[in-house]
């Protein structure tokens, strides 16, 4: 009787980690970044470790391509996000959500993310690719 119990419970688990899976199939995994506290823009991004500058490139291209603002500093402190609208760093609470592609679409829109892509592609010289982004880690140094 018990051990029956016990196998209809793992197997209600079991149907709620497949549907979990199918879920987290249709979604993508998306480092949510609060509002800046102090202005309230979202157009705000996350330090992110990074070796160098050929890392830091491709980690910004990477993650814009995915609708998230994140600067490639060399330690990531207590102040782990910054706001590109007022110039601050705060400390947030950047948690992973599961997004379908609409709230990627809203998420892009909201944080400016084409406006920062293009600022970005539109530097052809590799000499002068001073993105937006990398002028704001600059500023905060
Ligand atoms: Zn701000």
């Amino acid at each position: 009787m018990e051990s029956s119990e016990k196998g209809r419970m793992s197997a209600g688990k079991l149907y709620q980690t497949l549907q979990e899976a199918y879920r987290n199939k249709l979604k993508m995994p998306y480092y949510y970044v609060p509002a800046c506290p102090k202005c309230g823009s979202y157009i705000t991004g996350r330090f992110v470790r990074a070796r160098n500058d050929n890392d830091a490139d491709w980690i910004i291209d990477e993650s814009l391509r995915h609708g998230e603002i994140v600067s490639p500093v060399p330690k990531v402190l207590s102040e782990n996000c910054f706001c590109c609208e007022c110039n601050t760093t705060f400390t947030g609470n950047v948690e992973m959500r599961w997004l379908s592609m609409n709230e990627l679409d809203a998420e892009k829109l909201k944080r400016d993310i084409y406006a920062i892509w293009q600022e970005r592609q539109g530097n052809d010289e590799k000499k002068d690719k001073r993105s937006l982004l990398s002028k704001i880690a600059d500023h905060l140094r």
